[in-house]
């Protein structure tokens, strides 16, 4: 992920850095091919346009243009801008909430809902010796529930046991109670997907969310899916107001924009990032690494 447009911002930013004084007009000009590589890396079109006024606006004041090392100074504050569009510090999930803390996962089949789940899982119970039980809401697809089951023998994390013929907020109010009889600190809700945006999953899971009020209600998404992601993480926000978002398949070799848009357009922050489909291959969202990383 990010290859084509660090190679890109790379050259212009060299070219500008080689250079020894520099006009408004030529960071005018370096900033519009910056917009140009930002939308070819699919990064959303208010989202390119606003970071590269951002740039411009601090770049043309005197501090660039009568700098010494003035290609320098605009490379930093490239940087300095990509972090805040990427939200500027790590933030992990959440747990300051009485236990079992409901967390509410969220997202289109296929994102990589089930196997974050179990990742977050994981993480909790090794890293912080949090003890987690994960439940599967999807109640029209019982392979999904099985693989949930399934996952938490693999990572041993306790699973809520299925049971036929319940409502998704059945399960959700009977994994709470599961939790909080068990002693449990976390309960992880593995909400029904589909495959397509649609009224009655939104509605679903909005009744999910009212029952159980969640600590954090995090969308994951598919990094891979560029824009549809950013139209995604949209809808997902306005029906259901998301704490913060998971990014799958940063391992592959997408071109970044969804990953470079997400904070910006929702607010919301990038918590976790999938790069694996191992149940370790997850890290923290950190943007200046990623920052870092495109800009070599
Ligand atoms: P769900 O329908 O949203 O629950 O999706 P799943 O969790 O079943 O994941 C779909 C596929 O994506 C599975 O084969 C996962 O192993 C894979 N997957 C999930 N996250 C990642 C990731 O971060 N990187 C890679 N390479 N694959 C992933």
């Amino acid at each position: 992920m990010f290859d084509a447009l660090q190679d890109r911002l790379g050259g212009i930013l060299d070219r500008l850095t080689r250079r020894g004084a520099l006009t408004e007009g030529d960071v005018a000009e370096a900033m519009r091919e910056v917009r140009r590589a930002l939308l070819e890396a699919d990064v959303a079109l208010e989202v390119a346009r606003s970071f590269v006024d951002k740039v411009k606006e601090r770049a043309v004041g005197v501090e660039v243009v009568k700098s010494v090392t003035p290609g320098q100074m605009v490379v930093k504050i490239v940087h300095d801008e990509l972090v805040a569009m990427l939200g500027s510090d790590a933030q992990g999930i959440s747990l300051a909430a009485a236990a079992p803390v409901p967390i509410l996962m969220v997202g289109l089949q296929g994102s990589g809902k089930t196997t974050s789940t179990a990742k977050i899982a994981k993480r909790l119970t090794t890293r912080e010796k949090r003890k987690v039980l994960m439940a599967s809401l999807d109640t029209r697809r019982p392979a999904a529930m099985e693989q949930l089951a399934t996952l938490g023998k693999q990572t041993e994390v306790a699973t809520l046991p299925i049971v036929a013929g319940q409502t998704a907020v059945q399960i959700a109010k009977r994994a709470m109670e599961a939790g909080r009889l068990g002693g449990y600190d976390v309960v992880l809700l593995d909400t029904a997907g589909r495959t397509t945006l649609d009224d009655a999953l939104m509605a679903e899971v909005v009744e999910v969310k009212k029952a159980v009020n969640p600590h954090e209600v995090l969308l994951v998404a598919d990094a891979l899916t560029g824009q549809d992601a950013v139209t995604t993480a949209r809808a997902f926000d306005a029906a259901l107001g998301i704490t913060g978002l998971v990014l799958t398949r940063l391992d592959g070799d997408g071109r970044g924009g969804a990953a470079l848009s997400m904070r910006a357009v929702t607010g919301k922050p990038i918590k976790l990032v999938g790069v694996g489909e191992r149940f370790d291959q997850v890290d923290e969202f950190d943007p200046r690494r990623v920052a870092n990383r495109i800009l070599g």
